[in-house]
């Protein structure tokens, strides 16, 4: 595969690049569905976590079809199934990941460390809306990045629909990347096909939350397009102590840097 994307939950990738992935922009792609073992689908989809798991799995993989992509799911459970309520203000993370947190994540990371070996571009998500799922896969792009010489490219994409409720007006991003400067880059994509990608994914979302993820592309405006935008990592321009401390994305991602442990934690699991 050129390309990996790197997606917390089943759904993640394509709502975030669906346009990247139909575009083939990076080239032949592998998305990687890290938690996909799933109990969170609108009520009509059962109430199984076997159930649920299914018909999300059905649903990614008419996507992956549309657009002539590898996908594969890694089986994880997800947040709400190792305890956390979704949506409760203050139980996403917080400053003491749980045992159960912290294996999934070693897991989740060798997995990711398997897959991307061959590749020469990769997706992470920025973790904006701060769901302990894709703060976990974040903070392993982040880690993984900062690793010299693994001569892979790294890029972070907005995670949506998190970024509707968190724009950034950014040009520039720091999320403690060791000095890297990162730099958006704005990916065209075509309307039509997000918005099909998007609303195949009715066991999550109705039809008025999938236009609202293609409408946000609309707000990048350059030269009147719909975008997606990712920010990679240059290594050649070092950024100075001078460097411009420009707005971050809500707070959220130096709050990732700043408050969580997680990357000791990971370090840890590499020496095994
Ligand atoms: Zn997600």
């Amino acid at each position: 595969m050129d390309c990996v994307i790197v997606s917390p939950h089943v759904d993640d990738a394509f709502l975030s690049l669906g346009g990247l992935l139909s575009k083939k922009q990076f080239g032949t792609a592998l998305v990687l569905n890290l938690f996909s073992q799933s109990k969170y689908a609108k009520p009509r989809y059962g109430d199984s976590v076997k159930e649920i798991g299914k018909e999300r799995r059905r649903e990614e993989l008419i996507n992956a079809a549309a657009v002539g992509c590898a996908v594969e799911f890694s089986g994880l459970p997800e947040a709400g199934l190792r305890g956390y309520q979704i949506g409760a203000d203050g139980k996403i993370w917080g400053d003491n990941p749980s045992r159960r947190d912290i294996e999934v994540a070693i897991e989740a990371e060798r997995r990711i460390l398997d897959r991307i070996r061959d590749a020469k571009d990769v997706f992470f998500p920025l973790a904006i809306g701060r769901h302990v799922d894709h703060m976990i896969v974040s903070k392993i792009g982040i880690e993984t990045a900062t690793r010299k010489n693994s001569g892979l490219n790294f890029h972070f994409y907005e995670d949506m629909p998190y970024a509707i409720h968190s724009p950034s007006r950014a040009g520039y991003l720091d999320i403690g990347l060791s000095g890297h400067q990162m730099h958006p880059k704005m990916l065209r994509f075509n309307p039509v096909t997000k918005f099909r990608l998007c609303s195949n994914y009715i066991s999550q979302f109705n039809q008025y939350d999938a236009l609202r993820i293609v409408l946000y592309g609309k707000q990048m405006r350059v030269l009147g397009g719909f975008n997606e935008r990712i920010w990679s990592v240059n290594d050649y321009e070092y950024l100075g102590a001078l460097a411009t401390k420009e707005p971050i994305i809500n707070g959220a991602v130096r709050e990732i840097r700043d408050k969580h442990q997680y990357s000791r934690l990971t370090a840890k699991g590499h020496e095994n």
